[in-house]
């Protein structure tokens, strides 16, 4: 924000920073409550690449609202402030392995393919709550336990 308000010549509120984002986003900009929101997971494990990357592009964010309002969230602004102010390649989406943070899945077949099922939904076929069946080939999916 330090960086941003010397290019811009301006003050940038500090914004709240928050570690609760889940799943396989590394990190958010809630723009009307200026708050950042990181990945606690995927920043221990890639902390050098986090701060190099995800936090200029979610910072980058806030600024580009504060000075130009509602743009497109990967346009020109945005680009132009990642490179501008922060000197990085204007990437939008991270390279983390995310393994660590994907949501376990359970495999299950139909008459046509290997279908993943979230644990939520495996947890009701368990316990017969609910019967999937395979969009293309209309056949009921069995769960198959991987060895
Ligand atoms: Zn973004
Ligand atoms: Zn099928």
């Amino acid at each position: 924000m330090t960086r941003a308000g010397n290019y811009f010549q301006c003050t940038f509120p500090h914004p709240q920073v928050l570690f609760n984002q889940r799943g396989k986003s590394a990190g958010t900009a809630r723009l009307q409550t200026w708050q950042l929101r990181f990945n606690p997971v995927l920043l221990s494990e890639n902390p050098q690449a986090f701060l190099n990357e995800v936090v200029p592009h979610e910072v980058s964010h806030l600024v580009v609202y504060e000075r130009f309002g509602r743009v497109r969230p990967h346009g020109k602004e945005w680009q132009a402030v990642m490179s501008q102010v922060f000197g990085v390649t204007p990437k939008t989406t991270h390279s983390f392995d995310v393994s660590s943070v994907q949501g376990k899945t359970f495999t299950y077949q139909c008459g046509c393919d290997e279908i993943p099922l979230s644990v939520r939904r495996h947890n009701k076929v368990q316990r017969e709550q609910v019967k999937y069946v395979c969009r293309r080939c209309k056949q009921p999916l069995v769960y198959r336990p991987t060895p």
